[in-house]
């Protein structure tokens, strides 16, 4: 009985909170909350038994205290996806999260209550008489349970509909538990899927076959960049001094399809909508890298951000996360000029027409300030911190903004070196965030939030697009004509389209209409 009370008491601030403002009234509140302790109750005394009862409440003591130090400080729900983030992460980036303050919270909240628990001396009944008593209670308990929601159901219903599961899926330790059950009943289901092939039919149009000289796109994947607080974008900060002397294109009121990298980069490259798309649907079909390398694209995908979620399973694949430059590289992970190298090199021997994703590292938290060099950095004091919830809220914008303006001359440098091969290839560079971030605003730090709930803050993403002027005029794409597209409302929904257009490809599974440049290109040339 203690350790359901001390479960639902020191693991559950965030599902408390959540239930608080869930129901409209407090007696409403307080009958779910005395039948949540019954239903705890009735777990704990339940399973009661000699070799059961000490491991399950020791578990249930350390589990509940590793995920409540995420949910209560970052506001991290520990979801599925949450979980396959964690499974997917390498070593460096879940280092990250093994910090001293999670070190001390694992220890007076899981450790020493643990130990408590060890120590206790319980006498155990006979297994058949603590069977039926120990059934007996836990009917009991869930009954009270039941008479407590029962004529409250009608509120229960309302809070459901308002965001019950979201609520449900704070509740420690049953709802982080959970989630990892079933992320490893995917990941057992999805061992033997073979991928369907999409866009058979996928080849060059004629304006590019025409080119003399390859064709490049450098195609940039950001991390955790939110649209507002690029300056391009009338963010009141110059977050983007080396970007604006460029001539992009920085198109302003762009939507992810997710709040975390796991859904939206898989989304964005599945030729997918956001509604029609789902994970299973998604790891089912070969994604845009496999029609642009059927189409005679040499295909590359360099990655500094633990993973492309399978987007990149059928093209070449090269990970830069644990490289060893000193310079570079800290804490297990490196900083996005990381890439900057090879990407001259490559540009340098370019033979073919390429398409070369770099999946960045960009403004990944919670330690915003490892993102760029020391030496780096307009905006200061910055916050210096594993944990932004402990920074004062201006150390942690301005440590966010250094790596959007870090993402700004990192961009700029690669256009830089598109420029600087303009004589040997024809370059394009398209950017796109995955999701935005919360940086504190109303409670919330990072990112994941359910989509349908989420602040504008987690699902505004920066879309910027540059093109060289031999690009322009190979491909006839009228600059002018998009510029003033900016303003327009687009998608993720446009990012698999438009790259198939910018990249003249032409195929059946390719749509005019979620092109965002289709109408500024000569007719003949579009595919
Ligand atoms: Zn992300």
């Amino acid at each position: 009985m203690a350790v359901a009370v001390y479960l639902l008491a020191a693991g559950n601030l965030t599902f408390w909170h959540k239930a608080w403002e869930g129901f409209a009234t407090g007696p409403a509140f307080a009958a779910f909350a005395v039948a949540t302790l019954a239903i705890f109750l009735a777990v704990t005394v339940g399973f009661a038994f000699r070799y059961v009862a000490k491991p399950l409440y020791v578990f249930a003591i350390l589990s509940t205290a590793a995920a409540s130090y995420f949910t209560d400080t970052f506001g991290t729900i520990i979801n599925a996806n949450m979980m396959e983030n964690v499974l997917a992460t390498d070593s460096g980036e879940a280092g990250e999260f093994f910090t001293v303050g999670f070190l001390v919270h694992m220890l007076v909240f899981g450790l020493l209550p643990s130990l408590l628990v060890l120590w206790a001396k319980v006498r155990h009944r006979p297994l058949r008489p603590a069977l039926g008593g120990n059934v007996l209670a836990a009917a009991a308990l869930l009954a009270v349970a039941t008479l407590l929601i029962w004529p409250n159901y009608a509120e229960v219903r309302a809070a459901m509909r308002r965001d019950f599961n979201a609520m449900l899926g704070t509740l420690n330790p049953s709802g982080p538990v959970s989630a990892a059950v079933r992320t490893a009943a995917a990941a057992i289901a999805r061992r033997n899927i073979v991928r369907e092939a999409v866009g058979l039919d996928a080849r060059k149009g004629a304006w590019i076959r025409a080119s003399r000289r390859p064709v490049v796109a450098v195609i940039v994947v950001g991390e955790s960049a939110r649209g507002m607080n690029f300056s391009l974008n009338g963010y009141g900060r110059d977050t983007n001094p080396e970007l604006a002397r460029l001539g992009v294109l920085s198109f302003r009121d762009v939507t992810s399809c997710g709040t975390e990298t796991n859904i939206s980069v898989r989304c964005m490259f599945s030729g997918l909508t956001r509604a029609t798309f789902s994970r299973e649907k998604a790891d089912r079909r070969e994604s845009l890298m496999d029609v642009l390398q059927r189409a005679g694209f040499d295909v590359v995908w360099w990655d500094n951000d633990g993973g492309s979620k399978g987007v990149a399973d059928g093209v070449g694949y090269r990970s830069y996360m644990m490289r060893n430059d000193p310079d570079l590289c800290l804490a297990g992970t490196c900083q996005d000029d990381i890439f900057l190298g090879d990407l001259d090199e490559k540009l340098a021997g370019i033979g073919r027409d390429s398409v070369i994703v770099l999946h960045q590292r960009g403004s990944h938290g919670p330690a915003y300030y490892l993102r760029y060099p020391d030496t780096f950095g307009p905006f200061r004091p910055d916050c210096r911190s594993y944990s932004p919830a402990d920074c004062p809220a201006e150390e942690v914008l301005n440590a966010y903004d250094n790596t959007i303006a870090y993402s700004d001359r990192f961009l700029a440098r690669v256009i830089g070196l598109i420029e600087k091969h303009a004589a040997r290839a024809d370059g394009a560079m398209f950017y796109v965030s995955d999701h935005g971030e919360s940086l504190g605003e109303g409670g919330l730090y990072m990112h994941g939030a359910r989509f349908e709930s989420a602040p504008r803050t987690q699902t505004n993403v920066p879309l910027i697009l540059w093109a060289s002027s031999g690009y322009r005029t190979l491909s006839g794409l009228d600059m002018g004509c998009a510029g003033g597209l900016l303003e327009r409302a687009y998608s993720h929904d446009n990012v698999y389209h438009t790259l198939l257009g910018m990249m003249g490809v032409e195929t059946s599974v390719y749509r005019r209409d979620l092109d965002i440049l289709a109408g500024c290109r000569p007719v003949s040339s579009a595919s």
